[in-house]
């Protein structure tokens, strides 16, 4: 997929915004607060109209402007195709497909994929297992419809019987439901386990040898699923897991009832992550912990490429001002196939940059040559 251009009117700092992109890497660069990650959120928008960091869609039209216009030229699949996206304050979104108005953004899925990676995605490893769970969750979601699903019933059922725990001493008639919460919660955390170690194991066949060139071979990384104990092989089929679960449940049951909490699950689920042997988590620096996010982030744009036949558009936010010059260098230089936006503020480090076009942004402009 690539993004051959964009046309913003009155998104975010952009009163007009005209720019043409190559197929490989883009850099764009600019001091601060000039408009270089609202640029990537544009593109972003463009695939899913959702923000990484907007709760709502009236943030991303400009102050002084009550309406903001975003269209992208995409070859995707073969063709062009030409989105287009208006904002208007205290009115719905609308959206056009080649002309053609689209009636939700359902419509709009795969015409544009992106992955997208943020300064708050190099912690990744260093965060707590909950925010490793909503990267496995993000990337097999849009793999996956089948996921999204199973995922959403389970932690559907997750919270209810969390209130049951909660309130069974008060209410002791609430655990005539519960042999059938426990029941459901095994077949769909089954689903879930399955595909999160599926997925888990093709990280684990990419990412390492992405890791690897980040450091010139110096680093071995390795990937392992922590999921619950009785769980002997998380890639078996679902039905031996549901199995297991099941097991599982019905040894746990009195000390839930106990502890009033729902004590194992896919809930409490986590990636491993380690170098040479070694938890990242526990022991790596500050720059093996970020590489190692980017690796990860780079193999699921591998993991996408099977599965789509072409890359998504990589957008990398800040990334490079974290790493030492031969990680920059690799960033710059290394990543093949697919097309690339990389932001950054010193211009001094795309020395490095031996193809692709460098675009400056200073206050909501390009700045020509
Ligand atoms: P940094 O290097 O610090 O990350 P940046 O170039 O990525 O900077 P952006 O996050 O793109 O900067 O923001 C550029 C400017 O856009 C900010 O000064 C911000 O206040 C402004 N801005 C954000 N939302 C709007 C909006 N809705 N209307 C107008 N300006 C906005
Ligand atoms: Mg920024």
């Amino acid at each position: 997929m690539v993004v051959n251009a964009i046309h913003l009117e009155n998104f975010r700092n952009y009163s007009a915004l005209n720019a043409q992109f190559c197929p490989g890497i883009n850099v764009i660069t600019g001091d601060n607060a000039q408009g270089k990650t609202n640029l990537l959120e544009a593109i972003a928008y463009l695939s899913a109209c959702r923000s990484h960091r907007a709760r709502a869609d009236s943030e991303l039209i400009r102050f002084e402007a009550q309406r903001a216009r975003l269209e992208g030229e995409i070859f995707s699949r073969n063709r062009d195709f030409r989105l287009e996206v208006r904002l208007g304050r205290g009115i719905r979104r609308q959206m056009w497909s080649n002309g053609v108005r689209l009636k939700n953004t359902g419509e709009l899925t795969g015409i544009l994929k992106t992955v997208l990676f943020c300064p708050e995605d190099l912690d990744l490893i260093r965060a707590g297992a909950a925010e490793r769970r909503k990267f496995l969750d993000g990337a097999i979601c849009q793999l996956r419809p089948r996921y999204g699903a199973a995922l959403a019933e389970y932690k559907r059922l997750l919270e209810q019987k969390r209130r049951i725990l909660r309130d069974w001493p008060e209410k002791p008639s609430l655990l005539d439901l519960l042999e059938d919460y426990n029941l459901r919660m095994c077949q769909t955390g089954a689903l879930v386990i399955h595909y999160r170690a599926h997925f888990i194991q093709k990280l684990n066949q990419c990412a390492p040898a992405i890791h690897a060139s980040f450091s010139n071979g110096r680093e071995n990384l390795e990937l392992a699923y922590q999921t619950v104990k009785t769980v002997t092989d998380p890639l078996a089929p679902a039905q031996t897991i549901f199995t297991q679960l099941q097991d599982h449940m019905a040894r746990h049951r009195q000390a839930e009832l106990e502890a009033r909490s729902c004590l194992s699950g896919p809930h409490k689920d986590d990636l491993l992550v380690d170098i040479n042997a070694r938890s990242v988590r526990t022991y790596g620096s500050q720059g093996q912990t970020r590489t190692a996010a980017l690796s990860l982030e780079l193999a699921q744009r591998e993991i996408f490429y099977d599965n789509d036949g072409e890359y998504p558009v990589l957008l990398l936010d800040d990334v490079l001002s974290e790493l030492d010059q031969r990680r920059q260098e690799f960033v710059l230089n290394r990543i093949q196939g697919g097309q690339v936006f990389i932001t950054c503020c010193e211009s001094d480090r795309l020395s490095a940059l031996e193809a692709g076009q460098v675009l400056r942004i200073e206050n909501g402009a390009l700045l020509e040559g």
